[in-house]
C-alpha cells in the first residue's frame, strides 16, 4: 500500500517508536526489505537516492517497479516511496514520476537560499499530495559522491525550516553517512534536545543510522526522532554473505552460478537485518 510519510510519522512520534527507511539500490533490495517489513508488519519507507535513481534507470522505473512489487507482493503494511537527499531538479522530477515522498536537501545552500526553495518545494509536494522532508545541518560522511562535515544543526535554522511546513526535518546532531570512525564522538543528544525544543510536534529524522550504537539509537528515539535511515547496514550484510558464498565455491557447485542462487544469501542476509532494525527502532506491529 502506497501512501506518503506524514501519517506514519505523526504516529511514530505520539507512540514514541521509529521508522526505518531502508534505502534500495535494485530489484533483490526491494523485494527483501517490503518481504521483511511485511513479516514484522512494520511501516516502511523506501529511500532511493539519486544514485540509485539513475542505477534502476530513473526515477520512472523505481515508481513502476515498486508499485508493482508492492501489488504482486501482496504488501499490506503502509509503504512510502521516498526520494533521498534530492535536489532542487530531482524532486519535481520524483513528483512527476509518481513518488509519495521527497527530501530537498538544502543544507550546501546559504540559510536564505535553503528556506526559499524549500518553501517552493514544500508548496509543489503538498499540491501534488506527497510528503516532504528538509534538512539544517550537513551530514557527515559521504553521499553520491558529496562529502558533508558532520556539525550540529543550529536549533533556530530549524525552526526556520520546520516553520514551512515541512513534514519531517532531517537535522545533524553529529551523525554521519557510511562507516563511523573509531574515534567518532557519538550524538550530540543535547543539540537534539535544543532542536526539539524549537520545532515542537514535528518528526525528526536521524541519517547515517547505520553503525549507530543501538543504546544512542534508542535514546534518539525518546528525545523526538521518528525516521531513522539505513542504508551502509544493508550493503555490508549483503555483501559480507556473497562473499562468504563465493568463497565457500558454491557459485561452481551445480548451478550454483544461477543469479537466483548466487544473489540469494544476500538477499536473505537483508531480510535478517531489516528485521534487526525494526526491533530496535520499535516499529513491528505498526502498520
Ligand atoms: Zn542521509
Amino acid at each position: 500500500m502506497l501512501v506518503d510519510a506524514k501519517e506514519m510519522l505523526n504516529k511514530a512520534l505520539s507512540g514514541h517508536y521509529g521508522i526505518p527507511q531502508f534505502n534500495i539500490n535494485n530489484l533483490e533490495w526491494t523485494k527483501s526489505v517490503l518481504s521483511a517489513c511485511e513479516e514484522e508488519k512494520s511501516p516502511v519507507i523506501l529511500g532511493v537516492s539519486e544514485g540509485a535513481g539513475k542505477y534502476m534507470c530513473g526515477f520512472e522505473t523505481v515508481s513502476a517497479m515498486v508499485r508493482a512489487m508492492d501489488k504482486a507482493l501482496g504488501i499490506t503494511v503502509p509503504v512510502a516511496l521516498h526520494l533521498d537527499h534530492g535536489t532542487y531538479d530531482g524532486c519535481y522530477r520524483c513528483i512527476r514520476a509518481g513518488f509519495t515522498s521527497i527530501m530537498f536537501d538544502g543544507s550546501h545552500y546559504p540559510i536564505e537560499e535553503n528556506v526559499e526553495k524549500t518553501r517552493e518545494l514544500v508548496k509543489a509536494a503538498h499540491e501534488a499530495g506527497l510528503s516532504i522532508e528538509a534538512e539544517v545541518g550537513a551530514i557527515g560522511g559521504e553521499e553520491d559522491g558529496v562529502i558533508g562535515m558532520g556539525e550540529c544543526a543550529d536549533p533556530e535554522e530549524c525552526k526556520r525550516i520546520a516553520d514551512l511546513g515541512v513534514d519531517f526535518l532531517a537535522a545533524g546532531i553529529g551523525n554521519i553517512h557510511g562507516i563511523y570512525p573509531p574515534d567518532w564522538k557519538g550524538l550530540s543528544f543535547e543539540t537534539l534536545a535544543a532542536i526539539k525544543e524549537r520545532i515542537g510536534e514535528l518528526p525528526l529524522v536521524l541519517h547515517g543510522g547505520s553503525g549507530i550504537p543501538d543504546e544512542q539509537i534508542e535514546k534518539a528515539i525518546r528525545l523526538g526522532v521518528s525516521k531513522i535511515n539505513v542504508n551502509t547496514e544493508l550493503q555490508l550484510v549483503f555483501a559480507a554473505a556473497t562473499r562468504k558464498y563465493i568463497e565457500e565455491g558454491l557459485d561452481k557447485k551445480g548451478k550454483g552460478y544461477d543469479p537466483r542462487k548466487l544473489l540469494k544469501p544476500g538477499a536473505e542476509a537483508i531480510v535478517e537485518e531489516c528485521k534487526n532494525r525494526i526491533a530496535v527502532f520499535g516499529s513491528k506491529n505498526k502498520a
